[in-house]
């Protein structure tokens, strides 16, 4: 069945049951610039990146896409929203930075692993949100 964004549900399932290249980063598998982990997340540098400072902020648990989170995950969302800002003061970009989360083929997702793109160090015009 392919959904609204038109991703194939066989494809998100897939890759649910499958180590998703953050989750082999996470696991030390594939090599990372890591700025940050805890129990419940891990903050690295994204290899192509799109601002002068791009972080992914992902989950440990491989949640594939944000509309796949569930009640069950209200602590953990709650946690990566605390932890970017935090990471955005860390970095100090805490003045101007955009979170933004892809979700869905169609939204740009590549990576069917839950993340926060944290962007900054260049100017975000209100204008380019829906870009
Ligand atoms: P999406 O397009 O799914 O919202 O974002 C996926 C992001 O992951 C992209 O910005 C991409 O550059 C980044 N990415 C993909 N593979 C790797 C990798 O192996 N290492 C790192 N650090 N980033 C990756």
């Amino acid at each position: 069945m392919v959904d609204e964004s038109g991703v194939n549900e066989a494809e998100i399932n897939e890759s649910a049951s499958e180590p998703s290249i953050f989750t082999k980063i996470m696991q030390g598998d594939v090599p990372a610039d890591i700025l940050y982990q805890d129990d419940d997340c891990i903050c690295i540098r994204d290899i192509a990146p799109k601002a002068p400072t791009h972080l992914l902020l992902i989950p440990r648990r491989q949640i594939p896409r944000l509309a796949d989170a569930s009640d069950a995950d209200k602590a953990l969302l709650g946690h990566l929203m605390l932890k970017v800002g935090d990471i955005a003061r860390q970095v100090g970009v805490d003045e101007a930075f955009r979170v933004v989360i892809n979700n869905g083929a169609n939204a740009g997702q590549t990576v069917f692993h839950l993340h926060l793109h944290l962007l900054a160090g260049k100017f975000f015009d209100e204008s380019t949100l829906g870009l």
